[in-house]
């Protein structure tokens, strides 16, 4: 858009006083009209006035109601209007701002004056147009950077475990699985290898973009490990994790990207009802006889890290009906509440307890009725993703 030469619409019934006004303003684009009627008409078409001089005392609609009109033609409403007046006591310049106009200019003209005044107001109109198209601009490259992001998790929900194929291998569960943004940092894993069901939920540095990129590369390389190579202990799988990922990042000590994933794998053998657990970071938690225990992960994450010794891997025996619960620290971290405080991990290990005595399918809205009223429609703190097995 050109804005280098404004272009001036203006308005009096007298030839004499328009010609003089087009010799003083001569060095910008000029429309005129000799009434409101031929105003209102050549404001409403293109090209547009980016500033309107408009007369008070004409045949037919005064200055003063074709100023109203103007104001209320949605093209022109922008327009700043200034009125030429012989009337300058205090009540018609009242009345000429009360219609729409925003400075007047006192007949007989000044002319410096006059120039300064129809200046200001075409620099603050510019500004104007200049805010609109910034904010218009910034609205389009929004909306193309959402709408990539709103197709990346559609890949994303794609390369997660689908839901029939979780129905067919899993015992009885749920997945109260909310991102804090489009597309999540958390993510699940679940396979079989042999006669082990493996069982993992994980936390990638950060969310947004730069967690789902990661949890992307954490599932490939989940689906290689697990999948491709069929392993089922879990140390040993974030064994492999871990070189895999310090290895992909080229990570050091000295690295600026120490990025990686908290994770909790479980692998549970129906046959002899036995799980193994091992974590980085994330524990597990089991409920045995309406007794809450905490198997705990090793403090190691899956990235370089000041330690690098293998992964504990748990072993335990478990009886048929306990609830086990993997979940991330996004449940656990949320604000809220009367004191705006965290749910915290002793808040979540009741609520644990309190939930398993219901069936499964109960207990996820139970756990994200409880999380929407602690959070009661401020800002989600993470992401959120927490999965109930009943064994
Ligand atoms: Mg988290």
């Amino acid at each position: 858009m050109a804005y280098s030469e404004p272009l001036i619409l203006l308005v009096d019934d007298s030839q004499v006083s328009i010609d003089f006004l087009k010799d003083i303003l001569r060095n910008y684009r000029l429309l005129t009209a000799k009434d409101g009627m031929e105003a209102l008409r050549l404001a409403g078409s293109e090209p547009r006035p980016d500033l309107i001089l408009l007369d008070v005392v004409m045949p037919g609609i005064d200055g003063y109601e074709t100023c109203r009109r103007l104001k209320q033609m949605p093209n022109c409403a922008g327009v700043p209007i200034i009125f030429l007046t012989a009337q300058t006591g205090a009540e018609h310049i009242i009345k000429g701002f009360e219609a729409g106009a925003v400075d007047y200019i006192p007949k007989p003209y000044n002319i410096p004056e006059l120039l300064a005044r129809v200046k200001n107001q075409l620099t603050l109109k510019l500004a104007r147009d200049q805010n609109i198209n910034l904010m218009q601009k910034i609205e389009s490259i929004n909306r193309q950077i959402v709408a990539g992001i709103r197709y990346a998790r559609k890949i994303q929900k794609a390369s997660l475990p689908q839901q029939a194929y979780m129905e067919k291998i899993l015992p009885e569960h749920f997945i109260f699985f909310q991102p804090k943004e489009i597309v999540s940092g958390d993510f699940y894993w679940v396979g079989k290898v042999g006669e082990h069901l493996v069982v993992i939920v994980a936390d990638s540095t950060g969310h947004g973009v730069p967690g789902a990129f990661m949890s992307m590369y954490g599932l490939a390389l989940l689906n290689q490990i697990v999948g491709a190579q069929q392993i089922s202990c879990p140390a040993t799988i974030l064994d492999n994790l871990r070189e895999q990922v310090i290895a992909s990042f080229n990570q050091t000590q000295l690295s600026e990207i120490k990025d990686g994933m908290d994770i909790s794998v479980v692998s549970i053998h129906p046959k002899s009802k036995t799980l193994q657990f091992a974590g980085a970071f994330n524990p597990m938690y089991l409920i045995s006889d309406s007794e809450l225990k905490v198997i705990s992960a090793d403090s190691m994450p899956i990235s370089i890290g000041v330690k690098d010794r293998p992964y504990k891997n748990n072993v335990l025996s478990y009886k048929a009906g306990e609830c086990l619960y993997l979940v991330t620290d996004g449940f656990a971290s949320q604000f809220g509440g009367i004191f705006d405080k965290k749910i915290k991990s002793s808040g979540l290990k009741k609520l644990m307890l309190e939930y398993s005595q219901l069936p499964i399918r109960e207990q996820k809205d139970a756990f994200a009725s409880y999380f929407e009223e602690w959070k009661a429609g401020g800002e989600q703190t993470d992401d959120v993703l927490l999965m109930g097995l009943r064994l």
